[in-house]
Order: structure tokens, then sequence, then C-alpha cells
């Protein structure tokens, strides 16, 4: 992949998340990162612009220590992306959303089932990290470290991260979670007697 096509991923997931209504106004943040001989160079959405509106001109490039490598300024979400890059080398992309049924979990003490999709089960549940300030240093290590062992993790009263092979796929896997997060409100709601 080169850094051109790296940028286009960006958008067009970015663009993707939004379409499929996993975020909305000017929340979210999306990334992608590639090997350029032995330095990785991480592609993010801007801060302060809706995932409607990332183009070829707002993507910000940076080094894996936040360090830039283009104009703009990056996702506020900037370190929580690079801590997992850091922890996770076969992680190659990452969406955040605020999707409304998973937050609206986050927001509850009831916990998001987890389904066939992601493989094997061996726990029931998606793990769940407590509330951290969003932007903050502590929420990006702490869900980083979670993130060694799961590909998606909900952050309690907030949202969700979901990482991938590329961001393609970590897009499909946020939206796998809001579909399941719907369908359990659902059959929550139908089996009240
Ligand atoms: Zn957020």
């Amino acid at each position: 992949m080169s850094g051109k096509n790296l940028v286009k991923s960006v958008i067009d997931a970015s663009n993707y998340i939004f379409n499929r209504k996993l975020v909305s106004g000017k929340a979210g943040n999306v990334s992608a990162r590639f090997k350029d001989h032995e330095m990785d160079i991480v592609a993010i959405t801007p801060t302060g612009i809706s995932l409607a509106d990332v183009n070829q001109e707002n993507v910000v490039l940076v080094d894996l220590n936040g360090n830039y490598l283009s104009r703009g300024q990056p996702s506020s979400e900037l370190f929580l992306h690079l801590e997992i890059y850091k922890n996770r080398p076969d992680v190659m992309g990452i969406v955040h959303t605020h999707s409304p049924y998973a937050t609206g979990f986050s927001f509850s003490d009831k916990k998001i089932r987890r389904l066939e999709g992601f493989g094997e089960i061996k726990k029931h549940y998606l793990e769940e990290l407590e509330y951290q300030k969003p932007g903050s240093r502590e929420l990006a290590q702490e869900t980083a470290a979670k993130m060694i062992d799961e590909d998606v993790i909900i952050l309690k009263n907030h949202g969700v991260v979901a990482s991938g092979i590329n961001v393609k796929e970590a897009a499909s896997l946020a939206e796998f979670v809001e579909e399941i997060a719907k369908t359990q409100f659902v059959s929550h709601i139908l089996n009240i007697k």
C-alpha cells in the first residue's frame, strides 16, 4: 500500500461509517497505518471535521510517536490510535465510533454479547473499559492494554473502538458490533413480559 492509498482507505472508511450512521456530527475518528521500509506511517482523520468531509487535504500523517509528517491537526484521540498500533503489530486500521446502540449499552449496566462472527466464543461478552476522559493519555494507554487480547472494546459511557488487519475490516467490525447491540436491545424489549 502506498501513502496515497493509505489516505484513501481512511477517507473511504470515514465516509462509510458516517453513511452507515455509526457516527454523526463531528464525532468519531479513523486511522490506518502502513510500513514504509522500517518506519510506521499513520494516516488519521483531522479534529473538528465531520467524517463525511474527510478528504486528501485534511487527513493528517504522523509517525508512531505522534510527530507530524504533514500539515493539519489530528483527531484528539490520536494517542489512543498510536498506543494500539504500538501494542499490536498486526493491527493496520482502527475506528472509534459513538454508534447509538453500542454506546447506549456503554451507559447501562448491560453488556453486549459476543455472537458468531467473532470466531470461537471464549468470553460471553465484549470487554469494557471503565470510563476515562476522552482524549486523555489514560484512555489511550488503558484501551491499548485491553486491546492486546481484543479486536474491539466498549468504552464505558463513551463508545466503541474496533481494529482490524486494515481500516475497512475495522469499520466492518464496528458496524457488526452496532448490529448485535441493536439485535440484543430489540430481543430484550420483546422478551419483557
Ligand atoms: Zn469518542
